[in-house]
Order: C-alpha cells, then sequence, then structure tokens
C-alpha cells in the first residue's frame, strides 16, 4: 500500500507557531495544529493512510485530517512514497537548465585600479591569499576612461531587455581613480538614456579619499556608496592601515561623517570584516550605526585560507552566531514596531526568504553579475578580476559564452553532492566561489567549512520571518515588487 512521506523541509518554530521550509520549492509554509500533527506524526517515518489516521484520532476528526492532508499535499510538504522500492541507481543529475541566451548582465563591477592606498592584511587582492599579481602581465594600474567607456557598452549590450542596470565601481581603492570615475558615470547615464534605460550607481570605498568635492559628486549622482571599515578605532587600526603602519580610523571616520551628512538621497551602508581579532559585532554594530550614523550595518567573515592568524576558527563562528542571533532579534523587535533596524544580515536573509529565493548557483558571478579588471578582462566577478584562470573575456571583444554556459553548468547546485541533500541549499547554494577557491583551490567545491554556521544563520532567520509573518506582516510588503530605497541586491559585490 502506498504510504504518505514528509516531503523535503525543515520545520521552526516562530510565533508560538509551527512553520516549514519546504525546501524544493524554498517557500514557507505555516502550520495549523492538525498539519503540525500531521507533520510530527510523519517525521517518525512514512506511513499507510489508515495509519496514520487512527494515529490522529484521539485529537482530530477524520474529515479536519483529510482536509489538511489534501492541504499538505498541494504544497508537496508531504508525498505518497512506494514502501519497497525496488533498488534502482540514483538517477543522472538532469541538464540543468541556464536561463536566455545570452544570459543578460544585470551588474557591472568595474574595477578602475587595482592600487590601495591602504595595506590591509587580510586583502584578498593584496594579501597573502591573493589569487593574481594585481599589476602582472602588464595590468594597467589604473583604469583608463577609454576601457571605462568600453565596459559602459559592453554592460548596455549585454543587459538585453532589462530597464534598469547596476554598475558598480571598485578596485583597489576605488577614489584613487575618482577621474575616471567622474567622467564615466555621465557617460553611462547618457549612453543608457539613449538605449531607454536606466543605471544605478553605486561605489564601495575605504573612506580615506573622501575629499569634499568628491563627497558633492557622490550626492549630486545618486551613487549609492559603500565604506569598508571595521569599527571603532582600535578594532579598525588592527588591519585597515596605511603602507607605513598608522591606523585609519582618523581619516576615515571624519570624512565619513561629512559625506552621511551631506549625501543623504541614498543609504550609505558600512561593510565589516570580521577576523579572529575582531569579532566583537554588537560593538562594532552600535558604533557603526549609532556613534557615526551609517544607515545600515553588515558583516562578512574574512576570505582566507585556514592557517592564517586572522582566519575565524570554530569558536569564532560560535561566537559570531551568538552575537548575529542578538542582532537580528534586535531587527525583530524594530520591524514589529515598524522601526528601522541596520543590521543588513539579517535584512538581506529575510527579503530573500519572502520572495522565496532558491538558488541553483551561490551568487550571481558570471551569470548576472561580472566584474572587470584595469585592462578589460571580464572575470566571474570583481574579486577574480585580473585573474586569468577565471577570465570569460573583454570588455572590448565579448564573453565566449560557450565557457560562461560550461562554467555556470559545473557550478549547478546538483553537481554538488553534500548540498543536494541540505535544507539550507535555497540561500547557499555551496557558498562564495571565491572563498571556496583560497579554501580549497578550487571554484567547484562546496564550502563546507561554514555550513553549521550557514544553517544556524539560516535558522535564525527563518525564525525572524516566521514572527515578522505571523506578528506584523505589513513590514514584508516592502519587499514585494519595485522594493524600498532599503532594497537589497541579490548579487551585490561583497566589500574588501
Ligand atoms: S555549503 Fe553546506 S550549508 Fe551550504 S548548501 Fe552546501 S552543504 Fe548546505
Ligand atoms: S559571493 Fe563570492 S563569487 Fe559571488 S560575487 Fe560575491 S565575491 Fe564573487
Amino acid at each position: 500500500m502506498t504510504q504518505i512521506a514528509l516531503g523535503e523541509c525543515h520545520p521552526f518554530e516562530a510565533a508560538g507557531r509551527q512553520f516549514l521550509y519546504l525546501v524544493p520549492s524554498a517557500a514557507v509554509f505555516a502550520l495549523d495544529d492538525t498539519s503540525a500533527a500531521v507533520v510530527e506524526t510523519l517525521r517518525g517515518g512514512h506511513l499507510a493512510a489508515p495509519d496514520l489516521y487512527s494515529r490522529l484520532a484521539p485529537r482530530f476528526d477524520a474529515r479536519v485530517v483529510e482536509a489538511s492532508l489534501a492541504e499538505l499535499a498541494g504544497a508537496r510538504a508531504i508525498l505518497p512514497v512506494d514502501p519497497a522500492p525496488v533498488a534502482a541507481p540514483p538517477p543522472e543529475p538532469a541538464p540543468n537548465i541556464i536561463p536566455l541566451k545570452p544570459i543578460p548582465l544585470s551588474t557591472l563591477v568595474v574595477n578602475v585600479t587595482n592600487r590601495c592606498n591602504l595595506s590591509c592584511a587580510y586583502c584578498y587582492e593584496y594579501g597573502e591569499d591573493k589569487i593574481a599579481e594585481p599589476t602582472a602581465g602588464g595590468m594597467p594600474k589604473l583604469m583608463s576612461e577609454e576601457t571605462a567607456r568600453e565596459s559602459v557598452e559592453f554592460m548596455i549590450e549585454r543587459s538585453g531587455n532589462s530597464p534598469v542596470v547596476r554598475l558598480t565601481f571598485f578596485g583597489g581603492e576605488t577614489l584613487l581613480n575618482f577621474a575616471v570615475l567622474e567622467k564615466t558615470i555621465p557617460y553611462a547615464r547618457r549612453r543608457a538614456a539613449e538605449a531607454g534605460k536606466r543605471v544605478e550607481f553605486s561605489l564601495t570605498t575605504n573612506g580615506t579619499l573622501l575629499r569634499p568635492e568628491v563627497i558633492e559628486f557622490l550626492a549630486d549622482n545618486d551613487v549609492g556608496v559603500t565604506i569598508s571599515i571595521d569599527g571603532p578605532k582600535e578594532m579598525q587600526d588592527k588591519f585597515r592601515v596605511f603602507h607605513d603602519g598608522r591606523g585609519s580610523y582618523d581619516v576615515v571616520a571624519p570624512k565619513v561623517r561629512e559625506l552621511l551628512k551631506r549625501h543623504t538621497s541614498r543609504p550609505i551602508g558600512a561593510r565589516v570584516t570580521l577576523t579572529s581579532d575582531v569579532l566583537d559585532i554588537t560593538r562594532i554594530y552600535r558604533h557603526l550605526r549609532e556613534e557615526v550614523g551609517f544607515w545600515e550595518v553588515g558583516f562578512a567573515p574574512v576570505t582566507t585560507s585556514p592557517g592564517r592568524a586572522h582566519a575565524i576558527g570554530e569558536t569564532g563562528f560560535d561566537s559570531m552566531l551568538g552575537q548575529f542571533r542578538e542582532l537580528a532579534h534586535e531587527f525583530l523587535e524594530a520591524a514589529l514596531a515598524g522601526r528601522h533596524h541596520g543590521f543588513s544580515n539579517v535584512r538581506d536573509t529575510v527579503e530573500e526568504l519572502h520572495k522565496g529565493a532558491s538558488k541553483a548557483l551561490p551568487c550571481g558571478a558570471g551569470l548576472g553579475l561580472m566584474g572587470v579588471a584595469t585592462n578589460g578582462d571580464v572575470a566571474l566577478c570583481h574579486r577574480f578580476a585580473g585573474s586569468d584562470a577565471h577570465k570569460l573575456g573583454t570588455v572590448q571583444d565579448g564573453v565566449d559564452e560557450t565557457s560562461q554556459e560550461a562554467f555556470l553548468d559545473a557550478h549547478h547546485i546538483d553537481r554538488k553532492t553534500d548540498c543536494r541533500t541540505c535544507w539550507a541549499r535555497p540561500l547557499c547554494a555551496g557558498g562564495c566561489y571565491h572563498e571556496a577557491y583560497t579554501r580549497y583551490g578550487t571554484t567547484q567545491a562546496p564550502n563546507l567549512h561554514y555550513c553549521e554556521w550557514i544553517r544556524g544563520w539560516t535558522e535564525t532567520c527563518l525564525e525572524i520571518y516566521g514572527e515578522i509573518a505571523e506578528r506584523n506582516p505589513a513590514y514584508l510588503r516592502r519587499f514585494d515588487g519595485g522594493g524600498t530605497p532599503e532594497e537589497g541586491n541579490d548579487d551585490a559585490p561583497e566589500t574588501h
């Protein structure tokens, strides 16, 4: 007799209610008492329908159970199974479906320089884990105006029918090439308008070169700004130092305050790199959000090979998760009261959950997002820009679509054995290629060193999402449709 089994799902509890995270569809499903009892019973193993009915009979009427089963089956939370399947070899992964040819570009990250005026010990571009010599093979230190214009043409041409395209400037220290940025923004705006499109501009900077005229320009041109900063003076000055070893906090902090005062049309965010030494997340958050005045603060653990002194170890990840949880609960309180809270890690994940994000690939790199090196070479993303091994083409001659598709196919979630059965895969999908390359020497490896942390954090975000959905669902409307000024960006580049 056919039996009933629980589909692939992750149960969790929020606001005193049971929920299921339905992994194949990435949907969040709230359970009533009957369906919660069905799920609880089936967690012990699959059952024939009569057995299930009889187990639930003392508590629920058969018609109520029947309705609940129909609803759960409709959501594919439960499935019919054959109790004695004939052993068969596991199916070959189905050919992966890669969307629209050529794959439209939504974000182009242009590394306008590979030079930096800081010398951060953990930097993936200059530190011990760099994947390419920034100026190897005659790579120019600064992108020329011409290459920047060619990058704009490349971006517009590859953006397909999309009415909006994002152009992000990156480095090295981006503002070392302010001259090119200043010329490229009006050019891109004009060329996009001619193509019937709009460009959203953003940049990441270490903040040291935010002179008054630069701030004016960024504000006047509505450029989104992310500042790479690690927190209060004693934390910022640990790693984020000038070449002579001087800390950068005293230079950066007043400039950032000026920026925040003058540039109010776009939310200004801080991105913090966490290391074994700089892990007091709550203190960092309070300083950057409440004392300096950033609109939002996001944290990312340093990308590094495991032996480095600044690499975060197991206890560090535990501490990170505990502090993330505390801030996530603060975020929840604010969301329930309809107030803003600036912890962007939880906001971004709640948005992904609300939108039902189900990733076949961990991020947009090589798909809707590409990075451009100073000579015009196109790579998977800004972190690989300048690496010949990860080159997809050039802005002048275009992208080799065969190798692009081969890359995407080889990195599909179905090719990652450990990830294929993981309940957190809709949001993680194996994690950052650059992290995997640094850690395991290949972009194809799943980032198994942080699974526990990812699952713990996803669980927390599910709980936060469930609480908001139950207690203040209106808050979630900001993630529907066109979004709000706080709107996140799935393939927004990491900071450095
Ligand atoms: S890397 Fe780990 S947490 Fe992420 S999808 Fe794979 S198995 Fe799951
Ligand atoms: S997640 Fe990693 S691979 Fe993807 S865009 Fe960001 S840095 Fe690049």
